[in-house]
């Protein structure tokens, strides 16, 4: 199978909303009046990013998931993506099961693919990812303002635990494992809800990072800074095994874990009701974990007020 006949039987289908999509040198897309596109690209390299034994078609569906938690942080609705794969060999059992993954996750945000680049090498999956957003609605990271309240989506935690396991830092009974790689290799990324909450939320962010490093980024970009409660912690734990974990490594998870791609975002107290009827209409959960403050530090505060000395770190590549 060469090059061109891969493309045409694993990625390529009619265009639904490109005005031109695969094959051509460029896609060509027609933006809808009254909205800015949104951009984002996130890579997953072999290794770094995922272990060579995970399933094809989990590995499709997570490299489109990350890009377009991306989208749901800046409250843009999904259009469409390219995709650049560098493979080892043209494996058709391989590439049936990530096509079939990505596409199925594609299909579900409307979100088309309009093209790519395809070459041997080392296993890596790069996709860029196309939004729009009314003008003007997209929510940044630069929008929390002191006296904002900080809410989380979902649960935290579960994947760096996954993660634990594998690295045998850990040992979980198999069915408790076996949800916590659910939540590794198949997150879902939270775009209903990052669109519901334009006009709502001053400033978001996902948990790709760690929640209290992309809080931070959250805080560097707003010049404010943040207390936590860690009393709200296990209500971010509520359907996970990390509960029953000891604490200081359920805590870890939770406040630096990161791969969950849920959002994190500041709202001001008058939207504790707006927040409640999105987080019933998305189906989602939402915790309220703290509030935004004029001091330039992100404090942690235990269930009597008492700071709790911050010894948690969010994953960086180069650190
Ligand atoms: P070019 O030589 O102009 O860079 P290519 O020959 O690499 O284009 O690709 C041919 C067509 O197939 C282009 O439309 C490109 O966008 C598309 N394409 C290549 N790889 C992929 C892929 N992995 N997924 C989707 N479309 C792809
Ligand atoms: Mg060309």
């Amino acid at each position: 199978m060469g090059e061109f006949d891969l493309i045409e039987r694993f990625f390529k289908r009619p265009p639904r909303k490109a005005d031109v999509g695969i094959g051509d040198d460029c896609a060509v897309w027609s933006a809808r009046a009254g909205h800015q596109l949104a951009f984002s690209a996130d890579m997953l390299v072999e290794g770094r990013h995922f272990l060579s034994t995970v399933e094809p078609s989990r590995l499709g569906h997570k490299a489109l998931a990350v890009n377009l938690s991306d989208l749901a942080a800046c409250g843009a609705t999904p259009q469409a993506f390219l995709l650049s794969l560098s493979l080892p060999r043209a494996d058709e059992g391989w590439l049936s099961g990530f096509s079939q993954g990505l596409f199925q996750l594609a299909d579900a945000h409307h979100c088309e693919l309009i093209g790519g680049d395809t070459t041997q090498g080392p296993l890596n999956i790069a996709i860029t990812v196309m939004g729009d957003v009314p003008v003007g609605q997209s929510i940044l990271r630069s929008g929390a303002q002191v006296g904002d309240d900080i809410y989380v989506s979902g649960h935290l935690g579960d994947a760096r635990l996954a993660l634990e396991a594998f690295r045998g830092s850990v040992g979980l009974p198999q069915p408790v494992f076996d949800t916590a790689r659910l939540r590794m290799e198949l997150p879902t990324p939270r775009v209903a809800l990052g669109m519901a909450l334009r006009g709502i939320a001053h400033a978001m962010a996902d948990i790709s990072d760690g929640l209290l490093g992309d809080l931070g980024h959250i805080l560097k970009a707003s010049h404010v800074g943040a207390e936590i409660d860690l009393a709200a912690m296990p209500d971010l734990m509520q359907t996970s095994h990390l509960w029953s974990c000891p604490s200081d490594l359920a805590l870890t998870c939770v406040l630096s874990g990161g791969d969950d791609y849920e959002l994190v975002f500041c709202a001001p107290p008058s939207a504790s009701e707006a927040i409640h009827a999105v987080s019933q209409a998305c189906m989602t959960p939402i915790t309220r974990i703290g509030r935004i403050t004029g001091q330039p530090e992100l404090v942690l505060r235990d269930a009597h007020g008492q700071i709790v000395p911050l010894k948690f770190r969010s994953f960086d590549h180069f650190a």
